[in-house]
């Protein structure tokens, strides 16, 4: 595995990659965990060679989050990277890497990058999208694999690459989870140990409305109110419950079973989402 930190050797070396086969392209914050493994996995599956990239983006995050004590590991990171059969990770170390002095043109995301996440974040999505587009830009991956656990991500991604004809294909994966159900998260790390235990809440809520759901319930405020249940018995600050068609993130008018249930809610200062359909 070969790491590199300059964008231009980024670029050159997926370049010399490309002309052995079709390329995969994983694109990360780091603090990898057996969710981000299993991206690579899947892209290993599909791809001649992977490419990682880590990078901690300042332009998706809010000047209220947590940027500066958003967890790192660069060596741990590594370290799965080429156990999991990695060829190249791409590590910029500074972010005028890929922000320069003089950096000034943006990807505005359109409407699904209105409600959810875009609601309580403005100019997240437009910060994922530009890193993206600048990722694929310089990789000209074949395939690029995102989580299903950013579910609103995925999608604005998928369109953003659409709209822009930007020649890659967007492969969803499954959302891994933690033995309880928890989705894996670098933010679970903030977690302490009993906010940890607080925290399997939004699994146990996306389940019991999926429960609700396969006895023929279709009324969304008694979807959307079971699924909050247990976050409040758990003392979460809930900071949105809501029912998603998936292709456009509107509220669908009658739930169906591939509408999405998105959560997002505070487990002491840390922000926790998931997601799934009703009908699992
Ligand atoms: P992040 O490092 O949080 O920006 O995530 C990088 C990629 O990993 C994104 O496509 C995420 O959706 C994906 N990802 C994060 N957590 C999980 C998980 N638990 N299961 C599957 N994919 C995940």
């Amino acid at each position: 595995m070969i790491v590199l930190e300059s964008a231009v050797e980024f670029r050159a070396h997926c370049e010399t990659l490309r002309q052995e086969g079709p390329l995969g392209l994983v694109p990360t914050m780091g603090f990898l965990h057996a969710g981000h493994v299993s991206l690579i996995d899947q892209a290993r599956a599909q791809s001649r060679h992977v490419a990682v990239t880590i990078f901690v983006n300042p332009a998706q995050f809010g000047p209220r989050e947590d940027l500066s004590r958003y967890p790192r590991d660069l060596q741990g990171d590594l370290a799965k990277c080429q156990a999991a059969g990695v060829a190249v990770a791409f590590a910029p170390t500074s972010n005028e890497t890929l922000y320069p002095p003089g950096f000034q043109t943006y990807v505005e995301p359109g409407p699904l990058a209105a409600p959810l996440e875009g609601e309580r974040r403005p100019g997240h999505f437009r910060g994922v999208c530009t890193v993206v587009a600048k990722l694929f830009t310089l990789s000209r991956a074949d395939a690029a694999f995102f989580g299903e656990k950013d579910f609103q991500q995925l999608r604005v991604v998928q369109q953003m690459t659409t709209d822009l004809d930007l020649g890659t294909q967007i492969v969803p994966c499954p959302i891994v989870r933690e033995s309880d159900g928890l989705a894996m998260s670098s933010r679970n790390a903030y977690l302490s140990a009993d906010e940890r235990k607080r925290a399997v809440s939004l699994s146990r809520g996306i389940g019991i409305a999926q429960a609700l759901y396969a006895t023929s319930e279709r009324r969304p405020s008694f979807l959307i109110g079971a699924a909050m249940e247990p976050m409040r018995m758990a003392d979460l600050r809930i900071d949105y419950v809501a029912l998603a068609d998936p292709n456009t993130l509107l509220p669908p008018e009658t739930p169906q079973g591939n509408s999405r249930l998105l959560l997002a809610a505070f487990c002491g200062a840390t922000r926790l989402i998931d997601n799934a359909p009703l009908e699992p």
